[in-house]
């Protein structure tokens, strides 16, 4: 039986990778379902080689571009959030890759949870949000979530076989962005450019922000909080700029174990589609003569402030690391077009966090309204911060 797939975010960076894996293991994945947000064409040009029961555009104006370009194909076609949020229900699906970018995953993520449907999860701001929720969602549906973010996958493939042995630690490795190293005179007038050039990754503009100002190492470190049931004190991370060695794991007698590879999403997405199965692939090899140096140092928290905002956050628990998150889109969105440097985005964060009210036990609701806060509040204070230059 070949598994079903619902990609949301098909359009995007993982969501192409995934499509590349299920074109080369159409042996084992069918794809039933696409989402895209707002790319009618690329979404057509997908919904046409990969044949799946059923497209949705989240941007209701594309709805009869993409319906009259596909009406001679047995595709159903549907627009807006409602149906995106609602399409995951369907029984033609067995699995949901998470690839949507953003707070905008966590109410279909939860919808498919409810459904029953096991999911890849990509969307790690869904577990930065409602990881407690989430989990609790997952256990009673018994569901699996799978890990997509590379990190992730890495230390859940070091767990494998160790289901009676404690973790002691973890460590998240970094390949610290295209700052690494910079200063604060450097840093202060890094233009968008510069920081949309990551040297390892080719990822979507939002994630590769972060990665530039290691907001998306603190992401991380409270997506494997709540993935692997860890404390804040057990999640470290190291900077290690060749990216060959994902993340480790360390057990109580000392032990650790690494996972390893070249970066390529399409190992992890892979891995998360056909778990517990490994399936052959033609992916490039890593060859230890092209890489006689592997090196890790210490991450540069005093220049890049959004790694501690992060880790403050999750030890705060309750609403926090969704308010974070909500200041954090704004900030960057901010970044990306122009409105704000680069240095302002963990003066943003920050400055934003304390002026919600904390929930110590937030339910859906609290969080959408945390949320709906947060960014009313981030953009106001984006107008009127201003770094020391
Ligand atoms: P991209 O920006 O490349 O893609 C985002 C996708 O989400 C696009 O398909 C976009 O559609 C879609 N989308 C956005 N808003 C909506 C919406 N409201 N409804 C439906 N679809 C929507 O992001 P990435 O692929 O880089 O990242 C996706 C997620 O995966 C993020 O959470 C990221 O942190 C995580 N991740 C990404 C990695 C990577 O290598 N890229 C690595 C590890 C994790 P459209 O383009 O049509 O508007």
């Amino acid at each position: 039986m070949k598994k079903r797939i619902a990609i949301l975010g098909s359009t995007g960076s993982i969501g192409t990778q995934a499509l590349e894996v299920i074109g080369k293991q159409s042996e084992y994945f069918i794809c039933e379902i696409l989402v895209a947000g707002n790319n009618a064409d690329l979404l057509i040009k997908q919904a046409i080689e990969f044949k799946p029961g059923t497209v949705v555009i989240a941007d209701e104006s594309k709805y009869e571009y993409v319906k009259n370009a596909l009406q001679k194909y047995d595709i159903k076609v549907f627009a807006g959030q409602e149906s995106v949020n609602q399409i995951v229900e369907s029984t033609e699906i067995d699995i949901v890759l998470t690839a949507m970018v953003g707070f905008s995953g966590l109410i279909p993520t939860i919808n498919a949870i409810k459904a029953k449907k096991n999911i890849a999860l990509a969307n790690k701001e869904t577990l930065v949000v409602a990881g407690e929720i989430i989990q609790k969602l997952a256990f009673e549906n018994k569901i699996n979530i799978y890990p997509v973010d590379s990190e992730h996958s890495a230390i859940f493939q070091c767990l494998a076989g160790e289901f009676n042995n404690e973790t002691e630690k973890i460590y998240l490795t970094a390949s610290g962005g295209p700052f690494r190293g910079k200063d604060y005179n450097f840093l202060k007038n890094v233009t968008k450019e510069q920081a949309l050039k990551h040297p390892n990754w080719d990822m979507g503009a939002k994630i590769t922000i972060d990665s530039a100002t290691l907001m998306n190492k603190g992401l991380e470190a409270i997506e494997a909080k709540w993935l692997f049931g860890l404390s804040p004190k057990q999640i470290d991370v190291i900077v290690h700029p060749q990216s060959i060695i994902h993340s480790i794991v360390q057990f109580t007698d000392g032990s650790m174990k690494a996972q390893m590879g070249l970066p390529d999403m399409k190992l992890p997405i892979q891995h998360a589609l056909s778990y517990p199965d490994r399936l052959k692939s033609d992916f490039a090899r890593f060859n230890f003569l092209d890489y006689p140096q592997l090196t890790f140092e210490k991450a540069d928290t005093e220049n890049f402030k959004c790694l501690n905002i992060a880790y403050k956050a999750m030890e705060e628990g309750g609403n926090v690391a969704c308010a974070m998150n909500a200041a954090n889109e704004i900030a960057v969105s901010k970044f990306l077009n122009d409105k704000i440097k680069f240095l302002e985005i963990s003066e943003i964060i920050e400055t934003s966090i304390q002026k919600i009210k904390y929930i110590k036990n937030p339910t859906i609701k609290d969080l959408l309204e945390t949320d709906k806060e947060t960014r009313i509040i981030t953009s106001e204070i984006s107008e009127k911060i201003k770094i020391k230059s």
